[in-house]
């Protein structure tokens, strides 16, 4: 188990009434429950313990060397974590462990664990469970990372949050739940990745952050389009689009797009709207943005899109290589 931060560790500090994270044992002692498990739990703390929104790439790199370093010594692997950006994280994960065959889970909560009505315990304590689940023969039954929220195990990089108020937090809006809680653990085999003895993960740590989100809207100014895509460092654009992937088609938008892919930076779409995909090829509005070399994102999420990217773009290869990455499924992450 494996401690960052986040709400399900915090306390409220009484001179500014702010939710503040606390240390593991903190957060050990309010779990009990712990020592009923017939698991060995260990469990690792991040120092210093962080709200989930600081998070920065170099914190997705320690998590993966932890994993990569004790993969051989445990069954499974929970992440407590903040909410906020869990779904870049799990995402990121993904994307660095290829060849993962055991649980990865990351979990959190909406109220502190000290709470009454906390979300956290059943969070953390059907995250354990699952994590250690094996089938007849031994075999993980969930061997990929994945986000478990109220009720609802999540193929991690198929992730959003939603909600900044309700315990269902999250969504999986193109993807079908891999599992769901209630006095039995209902897996969905047909959606959960193969376990396969052959795989083993590799790393891969490199990640690259020249990239943008930039998001169409009525009335964005051309001259932020062409002033971002001037930039000299940047190498990537996720451009959020409308519906199927469609945007505005004047020469003013699309000419320093262009011009930005002709000097080997790669756009990628992604829409706008969480559920369904992008086919540039549906409308007028959408081809013109594939004529101008922007490639399609189909139904990846933002979180899955950028940290994707910031792999794609570390690599050693060609734009055309890279292109190509991002358009093909590696992990269960978009429809093939
Ligand atoms: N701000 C918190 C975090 O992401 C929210 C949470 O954990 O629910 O760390």
């Amino acid at each position: 188990m494996i401690y960052t931060g986040g709400t399900i560790g915090m306390v409220r500090d009484l001179s500014t009434g702010l939710l503040k994270p606390l240390d593991f044992s903190h957060l050990l002692n309010q779990i009990p429950e712990l020592h009923q498990f017939d698991l060995i739990i260990d469990t690792r703390t991040f120092e210093p313990v962080i709200d989930s929104s600081e998070i920065q790439p170099s914190l997705w790199q320690s998590l993966a060397e932890m994993i990569m370093k004790e993969y051989h010594n445990y069954d499974g692997f929970v992440i407590l974590h903040g909410t906020d950006t869990m779904a870049y994280t799990a995402s990121a994960l993904s994307f660095m462990l290829p060849g993962l065959s055991k649980p990865v889970i990351l979990t959190g909560s909406q109220l502190p664990i000290g709470t009454l009505r906390t979300d956290g315990k059943e969070n953390l304590i059907s995250s354990l469970e699952i994590a250690a689940a094996t089938d007849k023969e031994g075999h993980p039954i969930v061997p990929e990372v994945s986000v478990y929220f109220e009720y609802k195990l999540f193929r991690g990089n198929r992730t959003t949050k939603y909600s900044a108020e309700t315990f269902n937090a999250f969504q999986s809006p193109n993807y079908p739940l891999l599992a769901e809680t209630g006095v039995h653990i209902h897996y969905n085999h047909a959606a959960i990745l193969k376990y396969d003895p052959q795989r083993s993960p590799r790393l891969r740590r490199k990640l690259n952050t020249n990239i943008i989100f930039l998001k169409v809207f009525p009335g964005l100014p051309d001259y932020l389009t062409a002033l971002i895509c001037d930039q000299p460092d940047l190498e990537g654009i996720i451009l959020e689009t409308y519906g199927a992937g469609n945007g505005p088609t004047r020469r003013a938008f699309l000419d320093p797009l262009r011009k930005f892919i002709e000097r080997g930076g790669i756009i990628l779409n992604v829409s706008q709207c969480s559920a369904g995909m992008v086919d540039m090829e549906q409308y007028e509005t959408g081809k013109k943005l594939q004529e101008a070399g922007v490639i399609g994102g189909r139904d990846l999420t933002k979180e899955a899109a950028l940290t994707k990217m910031m792999l794609a773009l570390s690599m050693d290869t060609s734009p055309e290589e890279k292109k190509m990455f991002l358009q093909t499924p590696i992990c269960g992450e978009m429809h093939s």
